[in-house]
């Protein structure tokens, strides 16, 4: 099969497209015929080096496809269309049995620890391929995913956003904080976002009821006098060290502070001052369980919730994809066709 893949870390430039075996599906998997796959940027970040990515490697934790083969045990149609949860787990240790799968040991992602979705097949547990309306079309499903499902554990699961509280969604164009946008939206909590001065008007399109301009200098000031001097609920946030001061007192008495990554950096450090005196929550987050990807997922399908595409390319285009993801020329979600 054609597959894009690396076989060591470095820039864009490490990335090929050639032909490797085609894996062969094990007891309880199936083998998937790739449809579309989305970039997110843990890509890049594997593509960088990671501890855990083996080599050579094929990136892709998004897939949207159809059934091909199944592997001994497995009753699935041929034909089938599905995305996948890139979640995998051990299955049996105590927080895999309270299906709180991203707390395991073990997790791994596809993609990142297991190859994944840039190729014409990919090789899944079966019970991690769910089945979507046929109706729908590869792409945007391939954009949902895990931008998606860990928007709404990080928002609904882990601080409980409500309808009439305010969260900050930091970093407003990338793939996660799109979802968040959305999220906020639908469960009727007020938005603000902050991003680059080229991305205010199509975040705002997004539905974000404020829009913040990063490089305005009193863009944090603003901000807060929006709120009524009172601060916000929640803070949504990957962009880490460079932010974080600014994040911690842009909540209110009681807010919580989700993070989801630390792009700019992990060091930050932090007022205790704030935390105590305002009575905040500082909540990590990653990945989803199960039971969060399939409500997630059905508010996507039943079209509640609108995954963003940047653009379509196919796969031969890789190189271009990791470079338009890596410069944040991008708006929504980069989708390979192999
Ligand atoms: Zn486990």
């Amino acid at each position: 099969m054609r597959a894009a893949l690396f076989r060591e870390p470095g820039g864009p430039d490490v990335l090929r497209v050639e032909q490797v075996e085609t894996p062969v599906p094990g007891p309880g998997e199936v083998r998937i015929a790739v449809r579309a796959a989305g970039l997110n940027h843990l890509d890049l970040w594997a593509r960088r080096g990671l501890p855990g990515v083996p080599l050579p490697h094929i990136g892709g934790s998004d897939v949207a496809g159809e059934i091909e083969s199944v592997g001994r045990g497995v009753d699935r149609d041929i034909g089938e269309p599905v995305i996948v949860d890139p979640g995998l787990s051990c299955g049996t240790c105590e927080h895999c049995l309270r299906d709180e799968k991203p707390l395991c040991a073990r997790y791994r992602i596809l993609g990142e620890h297991r190859d994944g979705g840039f190729a014409e097949y990919v090789v899944v547990p079966s019970d991690h391929a769910y089945r979507i309306p046929a109706d729908f079309p590869f792409a945007p499903a391939a954009a949902a995913p895990l931008t998606f499902l860990t928007a709404w554990r990080g928002l609904i699961s882990r601080a409980g956003l409500r309808a009439g509280e305010s969260v900050l969604v930091t970093g407003a164009s990338g793939g996660v904080a799109v979802a968040a946008i959305r999220i906020a939206r639908h469960v009727g909590a007020t938005v603000h976002a902050i991003t680059t001065t080229e991305k205010v008007d199509r975040v705002a399109a997004l539905g974000a009821d404020h829009v913040w301009d990063r490089r305005d200098p009193e863009h944090r000031k603003a901000l807060f006098e929006a709120t009524g001097r009172r601060g916000v609920d929640v803070v949504f946030d990957s962009v880490g060290e460079a932010t974080w001061h600014d994040n911690v007192r842009a909540l209110a008495r009681g807010g919580r502070m989700v993070v989801y990554g630390a792009t700019t950096g992990h060091a930050a450090t932090t007022d205790l001052r704030h935390v105590f005196w305002k009575q905040l929550s500082i909540i990590g987050t990653t990945m989803s369980n199960r039971r969060e990807f399939e409500k997630v997922m059905g508010l996507v399908f039943d079209g509640t919730l609108e995954p963003v595409v940047d653009v379509v390319w196919p796969l031969e285009r890789i190189r271009d994809a990791h470079e338009r993801l890596e410069s944040g020329r991008q708006f929504g979600k980069i989708v390979l066709e192999p």
